[in-house]
């Protein structure tokens, strides 16, 4: 029986499992497994941040000479599975900080298997320590725990085009924060697919750093609120491309992307918008799948967490941290925070129960 099982990879749940580990709970870590359908759903371990390139607002990670540190902190069996460090890079990348994290985390004692959570099993309905919450691996294990903290995080929706497939992370993000800032980007014309609240704000960041920004939004009204939507029409460097959608994404190696080949959704002719960058701001999908009757789920699929500034969820001992339950912040370090949460979270249950 473990006192704590963290389900996921990114930073809220190594975040969680360096606070469980250092609080004495010797933590039990489900990271996730590498396999095809994993890597189709966007769902492989060590989560979204794994899929980004430079990270240049993680506290603690200034541009600096990291590669001695990056060397030392990370076991070569762990390195060679990730892209050949850059001595020239000045930024953390992604992939690199998320395992720095997770080397934290076993550091301090946590154990890791390669599982997929595949099922849960919550019902049991005593509410005293001997409560049993069951985890069915993908493979038939079963996992039993006092508590259990959700990090499963979310997925970002893509297109599903080809091209888009091609060109990710050389022009195609979806995730402006994380990237809009790269020298790729800077001033240069830049899209964003999408008409939420979402797209507008990436497209606002973006106008920071592009010379210009088109949403393009397959209807003619932005879905995005009406005070953000008008902050996008009162923007002289965001421009809205009406009725529009990305049939294919162009572009070429060396360069990257170097336009989008425009549908209509209005009758109109195909057109072509020539720009450097493409981001998708179409929705997340939270990796909630298995989870689905066992923990009540806002209607946008993410977990719901119903006292506020807890990470508690409906379901006695099972905590929920990261982009699993954020559809507004999601990003690393907000993550990271709410893993911190969920283990202290879960730490004072399990003492209230003793
Ligand atoms: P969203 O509101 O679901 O908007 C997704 C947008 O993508 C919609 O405009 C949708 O078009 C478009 N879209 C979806 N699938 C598409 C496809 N296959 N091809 C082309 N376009 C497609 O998602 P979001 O903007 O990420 O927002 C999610 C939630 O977070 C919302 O509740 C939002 O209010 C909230 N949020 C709030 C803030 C804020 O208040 N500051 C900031 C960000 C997000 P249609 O409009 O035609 O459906």
């Amino acid at each position: 029986m473990e006192k704590i099982i963290i389900i996921g990879s990114g930073p809220a749940a190594w975040t969680a499992a360096i606070y469980a580990a250092r609080a004495s709970l010797s933590p039990l870590v489900i990271e996730g497994a590498v396999t095809q359908e994993n890597q189709m759903k966007g769902t492989l371990p060590m989560g979204q941040l794994s899929q980004t390139m430079e990270v240049e607002n993680f506290p603690g990670f200034p541009p600096a000479d990291l590669t001695a540190f990056i060397d030392s902190a990370i076991p070569k069996s762990r390195k060679d599975l990730m892209m050949p460090h850059n001595p020239n890079d000045k930024h953390i990348q992604g992939p690199q900080l998320v395992e720095l994290i997770r080397a934290q985390a076993v550091h301090f004692g946590t154990r890791v298997v390669s599982d997929d959570a595949a099922e849960v099993d919550f019902s049991d309905t005593r509410t005293d320590k001997n409560r049993v919450l069951k985890l069915i691996g993908s493979g038939g294990n079963v996992y039993e725990t006092k508590t259990v903290i959700i990090a499963t995080g979310a997925s970002a929706k893509y297109l599903e085009l080809d091209s888009v497939n091609r060109f990710k992370n050389k022009g195609v993000s979806a995730c402006a924060v994380c990237d809009g800032a790269l020298p790729r980007y800077r001033n240069k014309p830049l899209a964003v697919i999408g008409g939420g609240d979402s797209a507008v704000e990436e497209a606002e960041y973006l106008a920071k750093f592009a010379s210009v920004v088109y949403i393009v939004h397959r209807r003619n009204q932005l879905r995005a609120s009406k005070i953000v939507a008008k902050r996008a029409e009162d923007n002289p460097k965001i421009k809205i491309q009406w009725n529009r959608i990305p049939k294919e994404i162009i572009g070429n190696d060396t360069d990257g992307v170097t336009g989008i080949v425009l549908g209509s959704t209005a009758g109109e002719a195909d057109v072509p918008l020539y720009v450097s960058g493409v981001f998708m701001a179409i929705g997340h999908n939270p990796n909630t799948e298995f989870l689905q009757g066992k923990v009540a789920l806002k209607p946008n699929g993410f977990i719901e967490r119903p006292v506020p500034f807890r990470t508690n969820t409906s379901v006695q001992g099972v905590f929920a941290a990261g982009d699993v339950a954020d559809d507004y912040y999601r990003q690393a370090i907000s993550a990271a925070g709410s893993g911190c949460m969920a283990a202290l979270d879960a730490e004072r249950y399990l003492a209230a129960l003793e």
